[in-house]
């Protein structure tokens, strides 16, 4: 292997920890603990490792949280309701709705509702628009979180070509965003992009956020690059399952100058970027009076 590992896992751990240290300078300053409502409907497992490992790092990064576990039965207008709620407590600076949401209740008019200012998963169109045109905001956390890994090896991006796999609103665009900012020249390629390999082997940048177990391989890698694998699959392998990213880390590590795996990569970053934009948010509301 030639590529250096990019430990987002460290990373993310000595994120937390200034995050923690800043949200009791706060607390001491101006009598504020950083609020994160997290809002979970139904029993989807997956959802709920999420949650329980987002209410891990509140408690380790000095955030309050508050948490709504409601029945699988609950209707649109009461999510509604307390979404409503949650935007008129001074006491909340992050809201957060686990997705997915019961087929009963339309998850964009949920998110919606959120106020723009406590969006901390960046996911409000207010919020996507803001990044888009270079306004303060909340920037979706795995992009952010991805940004922070490639600033720590390549923090100029001047020049420089970007591929981002992947054109979803919470992952594949708002990285492009970023990357863009950051003076890199961004493509964005997806699920109709033509000789996709060709395209990744110009990347010095490749940002693979797909949800295809190991279909980037090492052959699609210009050496030297940075790759940021943000896919997080599970797989069999000799009846086990095991979690794999979008790239074959095996490969594209015998060619990449810095490479993240899976688990231990973008993982731990996302969930350290909510706590970072629940602490930013109780900054700007601190500014507002
Ligand atoms: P998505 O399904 O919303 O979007 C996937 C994108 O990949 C689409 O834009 C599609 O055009 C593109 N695509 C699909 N097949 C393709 C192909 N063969 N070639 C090129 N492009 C193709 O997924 P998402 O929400 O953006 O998530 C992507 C992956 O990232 C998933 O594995 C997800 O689990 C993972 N994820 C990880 C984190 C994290 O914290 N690390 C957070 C969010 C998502």
């Amino acid at each position: 292997m030639t590529a250096q590992i990019i430990d987002g896992f460290a990373v993310a751990a000595s994120l937390r920890k200034d995050i923690a240290t800043r949200a009791a300078e706060m607390k001491a300053a101006h009598g504020v603990v950083p609020g994160l409502a997290v809002i979970l409907v139904g029993e989807d497992p997956a959802s709920q490792v999420y949650v329980r490992n987002k209410l891990l790092a509140t408690a380790e990064c000095g955030v309050k949280s508050l948490e709504y576990k409601l029945p699988v039965t609950t209707s649109e207008a009461e999510v509604l309701e307390l979404v409503a709620s949650l935007n008129a407590n001074p006491e909340v600076h992050g809201i957060l709705v686990q997705l997915p949401l019961p087929k009963q209740i339309n998850a964009d008019k949920v998110l919606g509702l959120i106020d723009p200012d406590k969006d901390v998963d960046g996911f409000h169109p207010m919020n996507a628009g803001r990044l888009s045109v270079g306004l303060p905001g909340f920037v979706p956390c795995t992009p952010r979180g991805s940004q922070i890994l490639i600033d720590a090896v390549l923090p100029d991006l001047a020049g420089k070509h970007a591929v981002v796999i992947g054109r979803s609103n919470i992952v594949g665009k708002p990285m492009a965003q970023l990357l863009l900012q950051k003076n890199a020249t961004v493509t964005i390629a997806h699920s109709k992009t033509a000789d996709l390999p060709a395209l990744c082997r110009t990347a010095d940048v490749l940002v693979a956020a797909v949800g295809r177990p190991q279909m980037v391989k090492g052959s699609w890698v210009k050496p030297g690059a940075v790759v940021i694998d943000v896919g997080i699959n599970r797989i069999e392998v000799d009846g086990k399952g095991k979690l794999v990213g979008d790239v074959d880390f095996a490969s594209a590590a015998e060619v990449a100058g810095h490479i993240t795996p899976v688990p231990r990569g973008v993982g731990p970053m996302t969930i350290a970027c909510l706590m970072l934009n629940t602490l930013d948010s109780a900054t700007r509301a601190i500014k507002a009076g």
